[in-house]
């Protein structure tokens, strides 16, 4: 979890104030927002998820009141100290014989409507909310925040752009890694350990796909030993303590690389090229999707590019906005996402992966490391 620090440039006050604008004009009432992104978001605190309740409540309808939070009188001491302490929002605790959602829903004091919960809420909330709000619907809370959420301001561009150069500093030690009879397994637990040394909080997820399991895009790890000639796909990420998340995916070879290998990467390279060089303002998000897949198509490998090109990134690491055929809404200086076309033919496979932000003149990489071929010498 991290130690909360206040950091008025990353979490910034006003939002509570732009979130209940948003929610008003997603037609609802309040938002309820439990731990999770949203909340830290708002508020910049990085509340524990436990089964009791912790719940930013943020009155929309005019005349609605202040936002509170409600959050278990153990929990007090560290939601004052969090940014959330600094907001001059009423921190309400409740006691263990208390009920916090009847709490809630007394403070609210809703006489209908629709409330927004936090998409990541559990269920124990969302049903012991809807308990506690009787005449009350519910809906997802990005209906109200999604566009706020997407758009990065320059100070979470900068929080991506250091765990970008985070996990840059990882995919640099991989190499020194990779040894024929290794297994991945052994791999990952070594790149878990650099995901923390090189300044992220939390190990979010260490791909290892060797030899045949580099042709399964969501392989995480496995006991196979690594051999000659294997190509290796390592997607690894984390979360810094800003909150802000890495994602990088670089492919690398043992020895020499398997027949066809060298051909598909080089059109994999031209691909991932091509769809950051479509990235710019007011292109959709489908048509970098498109760019990608139009050269891998083209060289015959279009069945094997298996998944979209990519997700958002911010304080998760899959968010809006998805780059995907379907998605049509335009690109806007801010939005941050990853450009990671693959290439699955089996018996081995190969992606590439950068975090890229939509910029005013185009596209910025927010991951430097060589997306060159790597042959590990394995003697
Ligand atoms: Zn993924
Ligand atoms: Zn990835
Ligand atoms: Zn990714």
């Amino acid at each position: 979890m991290g130690t909360d620090r206040p950091d008025l440039g990353l979490y910034p006050p006003g939002r509570l104030e732009l979130a209940a604008a948003a929610a008003r004009d997603a037609g609802l009432a309040a938002l309820l927002l439990t731990p999770g992104p949203d909340l830290r978001y708002l508020t910049g605190y990085d509340a524990h998820q436990l089964e009791r309740l912790t719940c930013l409540a943020v009155p929309a309808a005019p005349g609605g009141g202040a936002p509170f939070l409600v959050v278990p009188r153990l929990e007090l001491p560290a939601a004052q100290a969090s940014p959330a302490g600094g907001l001059g929002l009423e921190i309400i605790p409740w006691e263990e014989t208390d009920d916090p959602y009847a709490l809630v829903a007394a403070r609210l004091g809703l006489a209908g409507g629709r409330v927004g919960l936090s998409d990541r809420m559990w269920a124990l909330m969302v049903l012991g909310l809807r308990d506690a709000l009787p005449g009350t619907g519910q809906a997802l809370a990005s209906t109200a925040l999604r566009e706020l959420r997407v758009s990065k301001t320059p100070a979470e561009i900068a929080a991506l752009r250091a765990a970008g150069e985070a996990i840059d500093r990882v995919h640099a030690r991989v190499p020194g890694w990779l040894r024929a009879g290794r297994t991945e397994r052994q791999v990952a637990a070594d790149i878990a350990d650099a995901i923390i040394e090189e300044g992220h909080s939390r190990v979010d997820f260490t791909i290892v796909g060797s030899g045949p399991n580099a042709a399964s895009p969501h392989h995480e790890v496995s006991d196979r030993k690594l051999g000659r000639g294997d190509a290796v796909v390592v997607d690894i990420g984390g979360t810094m303590p800003s909150g802000y998340c890495s994602d990088c995916t670089r492919t690398y070879v043992i020895g020499t690389p398997p027949p066809e290998f060298a051909a598909y990467y080089r059109v994999l390279q031209d691909a991932q090229q091509a769809a950051c060089a479509a990235v710019r303002p007011g292109v959709s998000a489908e048509a970098v999707d498109a760019a990608a897949r139009e050269p891998i198509t083209a060289a015959g490998y279009g069945d094997y590019f298996v998944h979209r090109t990519g997700h958002g990134i911010g304080l998760e690491c899959h968010e809006d906005p998805y780059i995907v055929s379907g998605n049509a809404e335009p690109l806007r200086p801010g939005m941050a996402f990853s450009i990671e076309p693959g290439i699955y033919p089996g018996p081995h496979g190969a992606r590439i992966e950068d975090i890229v932000v939509c910029t005013e003149q185009g596209c910025e990489r927010l991951n430097q490391a060589s997306r060159e071929l790597v042959c590990v010498d394995d003697r």
